[in-house]
């Protein structure tokens, strides 16, 4: 399971992350381009744009399973309760 404390700061801002222990297989670039790319500087995937239609949500869940080394995190974010500020869970 990914680890949020490891979370690389080259991730964009969301709940799909990928974290320090990816090994460059590819395999999540292959699936999810639009989410997924190479940081060159570093070597490893990272997340570059979040998924923003059903497809690509299930594409970057598909790599989130794939990873061999399950360096794909997704942080599940908590929905406000109806009146309350989103800050309040
Ligand atoms: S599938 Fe996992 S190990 Fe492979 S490049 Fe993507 S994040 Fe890294």
């Amino acid at each position: 399971m990914a680890n949020p404390q490891d979370r690389l700061n080259q991730n964009v801002r969301g709940p799909f992350y990928v974290d320090a222990s990816c090994v460059d297989c590819d395999m999540c670039r292959t699936t999810a381009p639009e989410i997924f790319r190479r940081d060159e500087e570093i070597g490893m995937s990272v997340v570059h744009r979040q998924p923003v239609s059903p497809d690509e949500y299930a594409l970057a869940e598909e790599a989130l399973q794939g990873c061999p080394t399950e360096s794909i995190g997704h942080e599940k974010q908590p929905l406000p309760r109806e009146g309350q500020p989103a800050n309040k869970v």
